[in-house]
């Protein structure tokens, strides 16, 4: 058995030669994922092939968490917390992409696929026997489905024949119990930002509720008798520009952005649509805001209906909660982060620093301790047909060393460190809270306009 030290030091310079000497292999797994994507509680390929890489590093894997996610765990020595490092599985849909799946129009336009590397390099580095031994507690590597909130019509089908409880992957995750034996978790997103340094941590995310809305009207003749149908795309047109009527009421400070798509706008012109589907977004900086701008929004949808006299059904479903980073891992994440990229190349981002965006780790900050840090090498536009990874290197082995430098940090001399993490951090809910919160959140509005 190799022997114990308490030489950090040595054991993060060990970690990154680990690392390194993998670096292609580590590369050319997450391009591979890239040029695979598949969208979110439907990646079926891309986590059957990161569990056998993981199976194939020695570790026993969990399999089928929220349909397509998975947990590997391996146990330190000595006591101490569990640190989770996560990997999301998920691509976006956005056709004209370059790598995107001509058929499905999937695209990894977020840089998730990194992360397979990145995670497969972390494993590497801690579960050599020579690190290994020297750290207590464990660390749990978590594959996590559909953190991109997309495709809610056939989400919501899904929950509602009880495939899935909640819709997106960590909060399904959660519900589900996956990170019950987790006290803390982090994982790197790859990030275009000309501002975000090599590594930028800190900062938040916004809150979220999704809304899928049913316009109901009466399909008729549309050049017979249109006067005997009632249009559904009318009433989802005076929604929207009912929708557009309250941004002047959102304030600054509370990052409202209110977005959606109409999934289903009519089946045959010949007929007056009978049906409108509309999925939506409110996302504002904490859950409070969001809750009374989705107000707003569900009046403006009920308005579309009694205008043209139909129905509206409107699914809010409980979307995704602020980021909180904790500045204790912050620190120690930053402090690795400058050791690789040097100190003015990581941007550390104030608590309220919101990005505008939202993630499930969100979710996951409310119940403990977590980090969602971010890593520079791509370029183009988030969630845009140009955004490709520049620099893999950076994105997958410099992430990845980050993040075992992190957990050694963490785990070393008796979990020192992890202890006081978790002695300082003050999650304002525990699990059961956040779940019962989030389902009652769940909820259906039916109204009929005359
Ligand atoms: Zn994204
Ligand atoms: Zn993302």
């Amino acid at each position: 058995m190799a022997k114990a030290t308490t030489d950090r030091a040595a054991l993060k310079k060990a970690a990154s030669k680990i690392i390194k000497k993998r670096a292609d292999e580590l590369i050319e797994f997450a391009q591979d994922i890239g040029r695979n994507p598949e969208v979110g509680f439907q990646e079926f390929r891309t986590s059957r092939k990161l569990a056998e890489a993981v199976e194939k590093a020695g570790l026993t894997v969990e399999r089928g968490l929220a349909i397509t996610g998975f947990k590997a765990r391996h146990e330190f020595s000595g006591d101490g917390p569990t640190v989770a490092v996560i990997a999301e599985l998920d691509s976006l849909r956005v056709p004209g992409h370059e790598l995107a799946d001509p058929e499905t129009g999937a695209a990894h336009a977020c840089g998730h696929h990194t992360q397979s590397g990145q995670i497969l390099g972390v494993i590497a580095a801690l579960t050599d026997p020579a690190i290994a031994s020297s750290l207590s507690g464990a660390v749990a590597f978590i594959a996590a489905p559909a953190e991109e909130f997309i495709d809610v019509s056939a989400r919501l089908e899904a929950h509602n024949a009880g495939e899935i409880g909640f819709m997106s992957g960590k909060q399904e995750m959660i519900r589900l119990g996956v990170f019950d034996d987790v006290d803390m978790a982090m994982m790197v997103h790859t990030s275009s930002e000309s501002d975000a340094g090599n590594f930028s941590v800190g900062g938040s995310s916004n809150a979220h509720v999704v809304q899928h809305v049913r316009f109901i009207g009466k399909a008729a003749h549309a050049g017979g008798a249109p006067w005997d149908g009632i249009n559904a795309l009318q009433a989802a047109n005076v929604a929207l520009v009912a929708v557009n009527a309250q941004r002047e009421t959102f304030q600054n400070a509370d990052t409202v952005r209110v977005h959606g798509i109409i999934t289903d706008g009519g089946i045959s012109v010949n007929s007056v649509p009978g049906q409108v589907i509309y999925e939506g977004r409110v996302r504002g900086r904490d859950s409070e805001v969001v809750d009374a701008i989705a107000e707003k929004i569900e009046r403006s949808f009920k308005a579309g209906a009694l205008a043209v006299g139909g129905e509206v059904e409107i699914t809010s479903i409980p979307g995704y909660m602020a980021l909180t980073n904790d500045p204790l891992m912050s620190d120690i994440f930053a402090a690795n982060a400058e050791g690789i990229s040097g100190k003015e190349n990581v941007i550390r981002r104030g608590p309220d620093a919101n990005r505008g965006g939202s993630t499930d780790m969100g979710d996951l900050s409310q119940i403990m301790p977590v980090i969602h840090a971010y890593v520079s090498g791509a370029i183009g536009t988030a969630h845009g047909i140009d955004y490709v990874i520049s620099d893999y290197k950076n994105a997958v082995v410099n992430a990845a060393i980050a993040m075992a430098h992190t957990v050694i940090d963490l785990l070393i001399d008796s979990a020192a460190a992890g202890g006081e993490v978790l002695a300082n951090s003050t999650p304002p809910r525990t699990k059961k809270q956040y779940v019962e919160s989030q389902e009652s959140r769940m909820r259906i509005i039916r109204y009929k306009g005359e």
